[in-house]
C-alpha cells in the first residue's frame, strides 16, 4: 500500500469536537467510508494483516466494527459474526460485561456464532480505551474461539488500549 493512498484515506477522518459530549474530539468515519478509493484502500491495508494466518471469522463491534468486520470478511473468504450491545441479539447468547467511565454496559454474541478452535479477529472502527474489544475478545475466548488478534481502523494512541489488549497482537491503520 502506498503511504500516499494512506494519506489520503487519513485526511477523509473528520473530527467533531465535544461528541457525543463535551471534551470527546470524535472522529468521524463517515466521510471516508463514503468515498469509494479511500474506503477500499483501509480495507485492503487491514485485510493485509491478517491474511497470512488464515482467520476463519471476522468478529464486529457493533456499530460501526459491523461495517470493517463485514468487508474483511468478504475479501478474505471468512465469515461475520456481530458482537451486539445487550438485548438485541434473537437467538441464545453469551455475554460479557465491561466497564464504562460511568457505570457498566454489557456486550453479546449467539452461542453458536464461533466453534470451538475456529480463528478468529476482533475488529472495530477504533481502539479508546481498549475496554469494548477486550469484552469482545473475552466473550470470542468463552466460546472457544483461536483469537488470532484485534484489528481497528484508528488508534487513540495517548489511551494506551492496545496495553489492555496484550498478549493479543494488535493493529490500527491511523494512529493519533
Ligand atoms: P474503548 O472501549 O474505550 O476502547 O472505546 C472504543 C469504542 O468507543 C469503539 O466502539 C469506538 O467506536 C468508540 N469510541 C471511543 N472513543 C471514540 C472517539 N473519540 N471517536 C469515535 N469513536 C469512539
Amino acid at each position: 500500500m502506498l503511504a500516499a493512498d494512506l494519506e489520503f484515506a487519513k485526511k477523509l477522518i473528520r473530527d467533531v469536537p465535544d461528541h457525543p459530549k463535551p471534551g470527546i474530539l470524535f472522529k468521524d468515519i463517515t466521510p471516508l467510508i463514503g468515498d469509494a478509493r479511500a474506503f477500499k484502500i483501509c480495507i485492503e491495508q487491514m485485510a493485509a494483516d491478517f491474511d497470512l494466518k488464515s482467520p476463519q471469522k471476522f468478529v464486529g463491534i457493533e456499530a460501526r466494527g459491523f461495517i470493517f468486520a463485514a468487508a474483511l470478511a468478504q475479501r478474505l473468504n471468512a465469515g461475520f459474526v456481530p458482537a451486539r450491545k445487550k438485548g438485541k441479539l434473537p437467538y441464545r447468547s453469551f455475554k460479557q460485561s465491561y466497564d464504562l467511565e460511568y457505570g457498566v454496559d454489557e456486550i453479546e454474541m449467539h452461542e453458536d456464532a464461533i466453534l470451538k478452535g475456529e480463528r478468529v479477529v476482533v475488529v472495530d472502527d477504533l481502539l479508546a480505551t481498549g475496554g469494548t474489544a477486550e469484552a469482545a475478545v473475552k466473550l470470542c475466548q468463552k466460546l472457544g474461539a483461536d483469537v488470532l488478534g484485534c484489528q481497528f481502523l484508528i488508534e487513540l494512541e495517548f489511551l494506551k488500549g492496545r496495553k489492555r489488549l496484550q498478549p493479543l497482537e494488535t493493529k490500527s491503520i491511523f494512529k493519533f
